[in-house]
């Protein structure tokens, strides 16, 4: 894929998302500033910076003068422009722990189990979602092409609306999109839908997620028209055309693929290896999120225990946990109930110099992730429901000997792009998940090599670059085609499936899709 044809256009590009693209740390009583990682920061820093554009977004902690002294050298020492929203201790409970991880993200997730609908969560989203627009309007120039990223700021074009700002306006949701029956639960579900058709530009990773909303936006306004093209669906809303498009994310591939073969990740691989003798292992890497069926997984594979006694002693599941959102009690409550089990099925099933599982509650370097990667055989990714699931992706992408087998829930987003080289499992089907476990463990080398051949080359072939380059072509066109209707206001525009750019005819592979009819 070209990486420079976005970086040669002139158009700056306004990036805005909850977090900025770095982490700022307390290191011995003094803060410091490091470049966010991950391959969304990678892909779409460069351009930001080519165009010489700006990133909104909340610095994680107080913006206090020494913070924001920190952000003001890190723009002067990397040539960029990260601008700063603050946000007071009660925006970040209600905004960000409450709306956003109590309401949006379980919703999202299918699980109304964990919703919590509180009215003073949604008041402060609804503020909040206001602040960051404010401060786009401080930010934007002419010309400006402005992308919002994830459930955390839905409302935003609203109020940019609101503002008179009429820029093109792109939204992408890393996170599923729930069908109407458990959106319809949401108090606040009309202003949710109605500022997502705020945007000219709507991306989803699936086209499951891209179905789900257009037929959630059919039922709360039938007087919408909805018409579904093979990679994209039109809402009419009004005298609006809303574009809604259906972008699988993806993973910086080279960076996983040479990563994995520097020597310091094959030592890393190689001492875990050793230490675990000539057993099979098998790998799960989460952050710790109910989302991810983490519990479902320990009772799989002890299922798989007990029904393939010949596992024992020779497989071993190395879980990595990775801390996340602790302020909040269900994920407390996950944190103990997966340490209750790792206890339980060690206990039940250990034999001297031999333990199921190996636990890790903690994030790790990227040399030992690639170490991970590496030194196990089996990938075992079962969430219960993931907008993708990168890990998935990397797994792949760091198995540069091709032996290597991925076990993937249906409810990941990756599924769509990954099912046809991986083992695909129902992650609330203990039984289902069992066999597969053990199907891993017998799979012959030529087989592994054979489906994990399909897997690199889908995760190659449609990296986090292309995905970029992808989402923005699609937004430019998509606006060029609104200014031609807008030239000639009494063309009642037929909307036909409109030529596309040549990087979208390449990708018709990758870019998953089929004709529909939301
Ligand atoms: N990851 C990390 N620190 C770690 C282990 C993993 O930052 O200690 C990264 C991992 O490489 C992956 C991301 O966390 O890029 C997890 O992404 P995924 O889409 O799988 O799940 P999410 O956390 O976004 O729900």
């Amino acid at each position: 894929m070209n990486k420079i044809t976005w970086r040669r256009s002139k158009r700056r590009l306004l990036v805005v998302s909850n977090r900025l693209p770095v982490s700022i740390k307390s290191s011995e009583g003094r803060r410091e500033i490091r470049p966010g990682a991950g391959g969304l920061v990678t892909a779409l820093a460069p351009i930001v910076r080519n165009t010489r554009g700006v990133w909104i977004g909340w610095p994680g902690c107080e913006l206090t003068p020494e913070v924001l002294e920190l952000i003001r050298n890190y723009n002067i020492e990397k040539s960029f422009d990260l601008q700063a929203v603050n946000l007071t201790e009660e925006e970040v409970q209600n905004y960000y722990l409450g709306f956003s991880n109590e309401a949006l993200w379980p919703l999202f997730h299918d699980l109304l189990g964990q919703c919590m609908f509180e009215g003073v969560h949604w008041e402060v989203y609804k503020n909040v979602n206001r602040k960051f627009a404010e401060k786009i309007v401080e930010a934007v120039q002419p010309g400006d092409l402005i992308w919002i990223h994830d459930y955390h700021l839905i409302l935003v074009a609203h109020y940019l609306r609101q503002m008179n700002v009429d820029h093109p306006l792109a939204f992408f949701l890393h996170t599923p999109f729930p069908g109407y029956d458990l959106l319809r639960r949401l108090p606040w579900k009309d202003r949710i839908l109605g500022g997502l058709l705020d945007f000219d530009l709507v991306g989803f990773q699936t086209l499951r997620d891209r179905r789900n909303f257009c037929r959630s936006a059919k039922e709360l306004m039938p007087e919408l028209y909805i018409k579904a093209f093979y990679r994209h669906s039109i809402v009419r809303h009004g005298r609006r055309e809303i574009k809604v498009g259906n972008f699988p994310i993806s993973i910086d591939f080279s960076e996983f693929n040479d990563g994995a073969q520097i020597e310091e990740v094959e030592r890393e691989a190689s001492f875990l290896r050793n230490k675990c003798q000539s057993r099979s292992l098998m790998l799960g890497v989460d952050r710790l999120d109910y989302t991810k069926g983490i519990p479902e997984r320990f009772l799989a594979y002890e299922r798989a225990l007990e029904k393939y006694p010949e596992l024992r002693g020779n497989i071993c599941l190395l879980q990595l946990a990775v801390p996340s959102r602790s302020h909040l009690s269900a994920y407390q409550d996950i944190r103990e109930t997966l340490e209750w089990m790792v206890g339980r099925i060690n206990g039940r099933f250990s034999e001297f110099g031999w333990q199921p599982i190996q636990y890790i509650y903690r994030s790790v370097s990227r040399t030992e992730l690639l170490g991970f990667y590496r030194a196990c055989d089996i990938g075992l990714l079962t969430p219960l429901r993931d907008g993708m699931n990168l890990v998935a992706k990397e797994f792949c992408a760091s198995t540069v000997d091709n032996n290597g087998v991925l076990i993937l829930s249906e409810f990941a987003g990756a599924s769509e792009q990954l099912a046809k080289g991986a083992i695909m499992v129902n992650p609330y089907n203990r039984e289902e998940t069992a066999d597969a476990i053990y199907r891993a463990y017998k799979m012959e080398l030529e087989e592994r090599e054979r489906m994990m051949t399909v897997l690199r080359s889908e995760v190659k072939r449609n990296d986090i670059f292309r995905w970029v380059e992808w989402f923005l072509s699609s937004f430019r066109e998509h606006e060029r085609e609104e200014a031609a209707s807008e030239i000639h206001p009494n063309n009642s525009k037929p909307v036909n499936d409109r030529v596309e750019s040549s990087i979208m005819e390449s990708i018709k592979s990758g870019g998953g899709g089929s004709y529909t009819d939301d």
